[in-house]
């Protein structure tokens, strides 16, 4: 049965797309040749491992892809295979992780892992359905590893997805509107690549704050293209549409706070803390000591340089300390840790950006 795009409410929208599955069959055919002229080089879109699919999935999710490229190969120089991630322990897992942040992304890629190992025999389930029931698996990623691996016909839906989306049909979707409609446009025959193409047009052509127009495919068929409203409008639209959830959280209401670390080196050795277990950031994590405060009294001698880091809603200012200056903070006696050891713990974003700027990593 052909595909059938209604959005009861909104004439525009009938416009856009006939029901005669005529004009469906162009977009998806425009969108195709688009993607396969100007898709962006990446490693895993040269695969069907299900396994190399799901890594980059869950990589990239809040994370750009120029952050992800280098974590992704040497992720699996580490973690070939998902026996590999189901057979290390979690801190090893983490450790490989280390630097791109959300860390429960790392903790649940594991916690899978090891339940495809021990209940699936070390296959991924074919369907999306099932794929859902695994840890840190939702519908977005589930449909992504089961389109793009095993070709089933299933639409994905992500910030960039909904975006195009919103515009092409000219009007405010809800979320599962957004679904049915991916979902009525997807070429069911080639799955993974439109829905990749789809994703790839949101990211480089149909971008949030300034949509390129005139290099789009879909031109002929996008009702804000066609609209001729304003330019504001066009953006203000894109903005709206823009939200992927938890990506655009706190903007505009960061917390600034500043920090004080201790930089302690000696014999090839340098002094960490892991943080408690049962911390809600980055549980059981290694990190340099760190105080809300300044030692008292500072010696001038003792600040080394000043970072700043990012991490959620919050934009720290760091000092960094070299030398033994006792930070006011009870918990700083931390353990000596091997330099050459600390490739293998999981160690915070912050302290790897202050070790690799002091050339000790
Ligand atoms: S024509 Fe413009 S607004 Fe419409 S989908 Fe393409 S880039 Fe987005």
């Amino acid at each position: 049965m052909r595909p059938r795009i209604v959005v009861e409410s909104h004439p525009r929208s009938r416009a856009l797309i006939s029901a005669s599955g005529k004009d469906v069959a162009r977009f998806r055919r425009d969108l195709l040749r688009w993607y396969s002229e100007h898709r962006r080089d990446l490693p895993w879109r040269k695969t069907r491992d299900p396994y190399r699919i799901w890594l980059s999935e869950i990589m990239l999710q809040q994370t750009r892809v120029a952050a992800v490229l280098d974590h992704y190969r040497i992720f699996l120089e580490r973690f070939p295979n998902v026996q590999a991630v189901a057979a290390a322990s979690e801190e090893a897992v983490l450790a490989a992780w280390s630097g791109l942040g959300y860390y429960r992304r790392a903790r649940m890629l594991h916690q899978s892992a090891k339940e495809l190992v021990q209940e699936h025999g070390s296959r991924f389930p074919r369907s999306s359905k099932t794929l859902q029931m695994l840890p840190g698996i939702g519908r977005y990623t589930a449909a992504a590893i089961a389109s793009i691996a095993f070709a089933e016909p299933v639409a994905v839906v992500d910030g960039n997805v909904e975006r195009v989306l919103q515009r092409l049909m000219g009007i405010n979707l809800t979320t599962p509107q957004i679904w049915q409609h991916a979902q009525a446009l997807l070429a069911s025959s080639q799955p993974g690549d439109f829905n990749q193409a789809m994703m790839e047009l949101g990211a480089t052509v149909c971008v949030p704050r300034e949509p390129k127009c005139p290099e789009c495919p879909l031109q002929k068929s996008c009702a804000t293209r066609q609209s001729r409203q304003s330019a504001d409008r066009t953006i203000t639209m894109g903005r709206r549409a823009a939200r992927p959830g938890r990506s655009t959280l706190g903007k505009g209401r960061q917390v600034k706070k500043e920090i004080w670390c201790q930089l302690n080196q000696r014999d090839g050795s340098i002094r960490l803390v892991q943080r408690p277990k049962k911390a809600s950031l980055m549980p059981g994590m290694w990190e340099l000591p760190q105080s809300s405060e300044p030692p008292r009294p500072m010696p001038a001698s003792a600040h080394w340089r000043t970072f700043r880091h990012t991490i959620t809603i919050t934009d720290y200012t760091v000092h960094v300390l070299r030398g033994t200056a006792p930070l006011p903070h009870k918990d700083v006696k931390g353990k000596w840790i091997a330099i050459d050891r600390i490739s293998q713990i999981p160690i915070t974003g912050l302290t790897r950006k202050i070790l690799k700027a002091g050339s000790i990593i």
